[in-house]
């Protein structure tokens, strides 16, 4: 078998060079565990970057459901349905606000389609050239890296891909009076992440997005919830909305929704579910039943395993050691459920921690803001928890 130091030649030499990978090739994971191909094992804190989010690497009752699904069929492009697409569609609804589903692949793609659903709800569901085009998104979000849903992220990440859409427009997070102020009679809609995590792990108040539902609701405009990294359980609510006691006309779903396989989607509330009438929008392989049975099993394990209240419980309890650690170099710890930011002191780095816990076998990340960031599988056990806990805080301890 090749190693890392071969395979991550050969990447360099095949694979285009865009991401500032890491110098690891991934050969196997079972759970919160991976091993390199050297044989190298790693606890995995950050759940296969959010796609392995809810049930870790290979959980069998998921490799089960994929492995029964791929002898009996891989795809059927979107002309047909299949029991997957649908029994998915079903539980996604269920534990959320109702509405209809559509699938694609990725964060991005599936906020390119809610900008596509905006823009046609402002214009009464006609396809007319002009109408309202402008949306609102706020400073420090992501929404990805495609072309409409960089517009709507701030511009450092489109700086020399420009122009941008027209009527993108970004004000500072938690403020409603901004946003206020930034409405007119173009705008169509509002996407926010009920809590940014590549932005720093900001969490905004109950008032500010209640006042944001209120808001939208007066001005009769959509308020898009973007819950790529905050679903679903991962916050202890099935859907982050749900801590602001509000419902979203739109959210937007990935990473973990696809159970580690590639898929995400869009979710409409009943009063837009049926704005995307045929030709409107597609995706040739989206909602295709070899992910969507990987997605059904790990929406089930939530039920069954009742993860929801695991997601809780596990964020407190590392929560809780973190800080009895009295580590003084975190000056702030951001958390809901397993998604925990550690916000650590300017004079540090959060990278050289990142990259010391990688070193010793520990996979954490960083976002914006010099933040530490943890996002665990929902399912992680006790003793990986122990485990990983011990190398965080002695790398952090030692720094
Ligand atoms: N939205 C949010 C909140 C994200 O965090 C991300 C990616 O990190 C995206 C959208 C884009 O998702 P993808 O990389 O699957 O396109």
């Amino acid at each position: 078998m090749a190693s890392n130091s071969q395979l991550v030649e050969a990447t360099g030499k095949y694979v285009i060079e865009n991401y500032g990978r890491l110098p690891i090739a991934v050969d196997r994971g079972l759970g919160s565990r991976f091993w390199d191909a050297d044989g190298k094992c790693y606890i995995d804190f950050f759940a296969g970057f959010g796609g392995a989010g809810v049930a870790g690497h290979c959980h069998p009752k998921i490799v089960e459901a994929v492995k029964n699904q791929a002898e009996k069929l891989f795809c059927h492009g979107n002309l047909h349905t299949s029991a997957p697409q649908v029994e998915l569609a079903e539980a996604i609804t269920r534990h959320g606000f109702g509405g209809k589903v559509f699938y694609c692949h990725s964060g991005a793609e599936a906020n390119e389609a809610a900008i596509k659903l905006v823009r046609l709800a402002a214009r009464g569901g006609q396809r007319k050239s002009d109408g309202p085009y402008k949306i609102i998104s706020f400073d420090n979000c992501f929404h990805g890296r495609t072309m409409g849903s960089l517009s709507i992220t701030p511009e450092s990440f489109g700086a020399g891909f420009e122009p941008m859409l027209p009527g993108s427009v970004k004000v500072p997070f938690g403020d409603i009076d901004a946003v206020r102020a930034a409405i007119d009679d173009q705008t169509a809609g509002v996407f926010v992440e009920p809590i940014q995590a590549e932005g720093g792990m900001n969490i905004p108040t109950v008032e500010f997005m209640q006042g944001l539902r209120g808001l939208c609701d007066e001005k009769q405009i959509l308020l898009v919830c973007d819950e790529v990294w905050t679903a679903p359980a991962r916050t202890g609510k099935w859907y982050a909305h749900q801590h602001f006691g509000i419902e979203p006309d739109v959210m937007t779903l990935a990473k973990a929704i696809g159970g580690g396989a590639p898929l995400a989607a869009m979710v409409a509330a009943p009063k837009y579910a049926d704005i995307l009438v045929p030709g409107t929008h597609g995706c040739t392989m989206g909602g295709n039943p070899l992910c969507a049975s990987a997605a059904v099993a790990m929406m089930k394990l939530i039920e069954d395993q009742d993860l929801v209240t695991a997601a809780r419980q596990k964020g407190e309890r590392i929560v809780k050691a973190i800080s009895e650690a009295n580590l003084g170099c975190i000056k702030e710890i951001r958390s809901k459920g397993l998604l925990i930011g550690m916000e650590i002191d300017p004079a540090i780095e959060a990278k050289d921690l990142w990259l010391t816990c990688l070193e010793k076998g520990l996979w954490v990340c960083i976002a914006k803001g010099n933040v530490l960031r943890l996002a665990p599988a929902l399912t992680i056990g006790e003793a990986d928890i122990v485990e990983g806990l011990e190398i965080l805080i002695s790398v952090i301890r030692a720094i």
